[in-house]
C-alpha cells in the first residue's frame, strides 16, 4: 500500500498520516519526491485498509502495490534518488558519475596510500578496498580487519576520497559503520537477510552488491530488506553472474541496469572488476556499463598486480585507471552525464568526520 500525497500537503500533513499508520500497527516511509510525497508502508502481511487513510488531509491518494518490493519501486517514488556526502561535491545517482577505485584488499599502509595517490590523481571521489575479505579459502588472506579500516580512514583524511569498504557479518558491520562512508555488502552476502536488516538500521549509504546467481527481483527483494528498516541510501551493484561461460570469471549482465532503472528509483553502478576476473577485459566492459547509463564503476586497481593478495588477475594498473576515467568522461558526454575530476571537499567536511 502507498499513500500519495497531494503536492501541495503540508509536513504537518504527512507527519499525521505518519502517525496514523503507525496507530494502525504498521511502519511509514515517507519518500519525497520532486512532486509531491509518498508513504509506504509496511508491517502489515495482507492488504491496509484504504478508507481510513484516504479520508485524511492532505492524501491524494491510496494505491495498492502489487509488486513484492515497494519502497525500492518507482511506484512509490518516481524520481531517480540521489545520494550525497554532505561537504563534498562526491553524489551517486545523479548526471555525475561515481567512480569507484583501488585494491581488492588493503594490504599494507604503502600499497593503500600508492593506490590512494593514483586514483585521486586520476579523478576517483570514492576509494575501496577490503578490511575484510570474503575468500573461498579459509587459507587465504582474509583481511587486516579494523587494523586496514584505520588506514582507510587516513586515505579520506589525506587525499578526501570517501571510502567504500565491505562489512561481511554484524560484528564487522559496527566497524565498518564507524571508519566508512559507504558499507559494502558483498555479492555472497546479499541474501544474508539479518545483515541487510543490520545494515538497514545503519545510517550510512549502501554498497548491495548483486547475489552470484540472483535474479532481478531477488536482487530487488535483498535492497528492500535493507530500506524497510529505514535505511533509503542503497545503491545497487552489478557484479556479474555465474554462466556456463569460461572465459570470463562472471558474466557481466549488463542488461540489468536498465532493467533496474525501469523498475527502481534507486542507482545502480557496475563492476567490471568482478564481473570479468580479466585484467584484459575491465576496461572494455567499464566502457560497456557507462554506455549502458551505469550510474558509475567500482574498479580494482593495483600498483603491482602481480604481487596482490587477492584479485591480482583482475586489477588494472593506476595507469590503464587513467585511460578508463578518459574513456568513460567521453562516453559519458554523450549521455548528458559527466565524470568528476576529483573530489572536493568544502570546509563542513572536515568538521564533521
Ligand atoms: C570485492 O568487492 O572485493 C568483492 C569481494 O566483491 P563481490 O562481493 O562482488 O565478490
Ligand atoms: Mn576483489
Amino acid at each position: 500500500m502507498l499513500v500519495v500525497m497531494k503536492p501541495q500537503a503540508t509536513p504537518e500533513e504527512i507527519q499525521a498520516v505518519c502517525r496514523h499508520i503507525e496507530q494502525l500497527g504498521f511502519r511509514p516511509h515517507p519518500l519525497p519526491g520532486a512532486q509531491r510525497t509518498a508513504i509506504g508502508i509496511t508491517g502489515n502481511q495482507g492488504q491496509v485498509e484504504p478508507a481510513s487513510l484516504e479520508e485524511l488531509s492532505g492524501v491524494a491518494e491510496v494505491i495498492p502495490v502489487s509488486k513484492p518490493y515497494k519502497l525500492v519501486s518507482r511506484d512509490v517514488k518516481e524520481d531517480n534518488t540521489i545520494i550525497t556526502f554532505p561537504g563534498t561535491n562526491a553524489t551517486i545517482g545523479g548526471r555525475d558519475l561515481a567512480m569507484i577505485a583501488g585494491p581488492c584488499s588493503v594490504e599494507t599502509r604503502e600499497q593503500a596510500f600508492a593506490a590512494a595517490e593514483q586514483v585521486a590523481a586520476a579523478g576517483a571521489q570514492f576509494f575501496r578496498g577490503g578490511a575484510y575479505k570474503p575468500r573461498t579459502s579459509p587459507y587465504a588472506f582474509q583481511g587486516l580487519g579494523e587494523e586496514a579500516l584505520i588506514i582507510l580512514a587516513e586515505i579520506r583524511e589525506r587525499f578526501g576520497l570517501r571510502i567504500v569498504t565491505e562489512a561481511i557479518d554484524n560484528e564487522a558491520l559496527e566497524l565498518v559503520d564507524q571508519y566508512a562512508d559507504v558499507i559494502q555488502i558483498g555479492a555472497r552476502n546479499m541474501q544474508n537477510y539479518s545483515l541487510l536488516r543490520a545494515a538497514g538500521r545503519k545510517r550510512k549509504p549502501v554498497l548491495l552488491k548483486r547475489g552470484l546467481a540472483a535474479t532481478l527481483e531477488e536482487f530487488l527483494m535483498a535492497a528492500e530488506y535493507i530500506m524497510s528498516e529505514g535505511n533509503y541510501q542503497v545503491i545497487l551493484c552489478e557484479r556479474g553472474v555465474r554462466t556456463f561461460a569460461d572465459h570470463t570469471r562472471n558474466t557481466l549482465d549488463l542488461s540489468i541496469v536498465p532493467a533496474v532503472q525501469r523498475l527502481s528509483h534507486l542507482p545502480i553502478i557496475v563492476d567490471p572488476s568482478h564481473g570479468t576476473g580479466k585484467r584484459n577485459k575491465v576496461i572494455p566492459l567499464g566502457r560497456a556499463a557507462v554506455a549502458v547509463g551505469a550510474d558509475g564503476l567500482i574498479v580494482e586497481v593495483h600498483h603491482a598486480p602481480d604481487k596482490a593478495l587477492s584479485d591480482g588477475a583482475q586489477s588494472i594498473y593506476p595507469e590503464q585507471f587513467v585511460e578508463l576515467m578518459q574513456q568513460s568522461s567521453q562516453i559519458a558526454a554523450i549521455l548528458g552525464r559527466n565524470v568528476p575530476h576529483g573530489i572536493e571537499i568544502t570546509e563542513a567536511a572536515s568538521v564533521a568526520h
